[in-house]
């Protein structure tokens, strides 16, 4: 059985995952009353770069790319954001993300604008060696916008730490000289920091931890549904197993796993990186991906793409709490369900923001050249990511809103303070 994971135009209800994100941000303006200003200079994107690109394939033919980089705003400071490698992804795709990179990096307090870059392409069927030449040549193309104090890519759904090193290497090359800062995700012995590659995982885990203190909830007692099994989604079943609560629901591209009695993590990961997929896991059922959104749980932890709870399943989902790990996995229409519901919601732009959290430190420590211990890593984020969870419940209540707005009222804000007192050039 495969996972139908719909495509983000057919989950998104009719509208554009642009659309969405302005809508969301149109919701928040409209309850801060944001001047009409400032609504026109944030509702687009500063900069959206298109490039098409050839790369030489193992057979010696040639297939063209095409791939983008975005940077919604740049006032609070370089901009920064992941670079995804899906079928999926297009231009308005990739403007979204730009956006809710500028929110987040706002609602954690971190000094960098939004950004994001993505190209068309299913990595799975490129060899090692054709992956490391689209890296290199795209690198080359969006190369007059990245740079250390410019724009500071990262990775997203696909890439990793191997990926960024090749980014790393050919920015440097054409500069002449190692540039660790151009790029966060890093190998450790390239200046990666300490704890990067769990941070996205370990910060929604903080997420939830936080807001089960708000419900009253203990959460060892916890059942909880993850779908998505690749970065955020296994690191967050796998702390969130650690820290007691009962993991009962996994999912990834070759299905959904389900074990009421508690699924184990561990081996689920060990499976998954030999087998290069959790296909034919023994030692759980298996199910569609709605049935994995509706398992009887308390919290359930989207952590694979945008546009996946709708209209059309919001209403079967059972948690008591949503934690998002991904981006953009819940529409408008789910979200008024869910409040309708008294589903407790940490959106996305706070709950997935333990990644960037930790590319600022490896950022920091790459222009430092002082590499952080696992533990100061850890504890910094706990501290950054448990303060902005309490501005944002503050905000939530003071404007009388959901968590998502509220956390967008306090990224908002800072946005449009910044380009207040920045001014507007010339
Ligand atoms: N791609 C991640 C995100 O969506 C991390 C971005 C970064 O570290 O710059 O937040």
């Amino acid at each position: 059985m495969s996972i139908e994971t719909k495509t983000p135009a057919e989950r998104m209800e009719e509208r554009s995952l642009f659309q969405m994100v302005v809508e969301q941000f149109g919701d928040a303006a409209e309850r801060m009353g944001l001047d009409e200003n400032m609504r026109r200079l944030l509702s687009v994107c500063q900069r959206q770069y298109t490039v098409n690109f050839p790369v030489q394939m193992d057979d010696g033919s040639i297939r063209m790319f095409e791939g983008h980089r975005v940077q919604h705003n740049i006032g609070r400071g370089p901009a920064k954001g992941g670079i995804r490698y899906h079928p999926q992804v297009n231009l308005d795709e990739v403007k979204a993300l730009a956006m809710w990179m500028t929110w987040k990096c706002a609602v954690v307090g971190i000094p960098f604008g939004g950004a994001k870059g993505g190209v068309t392409v299913d990595p799975k069927g490129l060899s090692i060696h054709e992956l490391e030449n689209l890296t290199r040549r795209f690198t080359a193309e969006i190369g007059v916008l990245i740079g250390p104090h410019k724009d500071i890519p990262a990775p997203d759904v696909n890439t990793n730490a191997q990926v960024m090193a090749w980014m790393m290497d050919t920015y440097s090359m054409q500069m002449g000289y190692s540039v660790p800062g151009v790029v966060t995700g890093k190998p450790l012995n390239l200046g990666g920091s300490e704890g990067r590659v769990e941070a996205t995982g370990r910060g929604a885990v903080f997420m939830a931890a936080a807001a089960c203190k708000v419900l009253g909830l203990n959460l060892p007692d916890q059942r909880v549904v993850v779908q998505g099994f690749g970065n955020v989604g296994s690191v967050a079943s796998k702390l969130i197993a650690e820290a007691g609560a009962t993991v009962v629901g996994v999912s990834d591209v070759s299905g959904g796993y389900y074990n009421p009695k508690g699924l184990d993590i561990a081996a689920m990961i060990r499976y998954s990186r030999s087998n290069g997929s959790l296909e034919d896991y023994p030692e759980a059922q298996r199910i569609s991906n709605d049935e994995l959104l509706a398992l009887p749980c308390d919290i359930l932890i989207p952590a694979a793409l945008e546009g996946q709870l709708t209209a059309a399943n919001a209403d079967a989902v059972r948690a008591k709490l949503i934690v998002e790990g991904a981006n953009g996995p819940t529409t408008p229409e789910a979200d008024k369900i869910f409040e309708g519901k008294g589903i407790y919601l940490v959106p996305d732009i706070l709950a997935n923001a333990g990644g960037v959290t930790v590319s600022y430190f490896e950022w920091v420590q790459a222009l430092q050249a002082f590499a952080w211990t696992e533990q100061e890593v850890n504890s910094r984020l706990r501290y950054i990511m448990d303060k902005a969870f309490a501005a944002t419940v503050a905000s939530a209540e003071r404007h009388n809103v959901s968590l998502r707005t509220g956390a967008l009222i306090t990224a908002i804000a800072l946005v449009a303070d910044a380009a207040t007192v920045r001014g507007i050039y010339p």
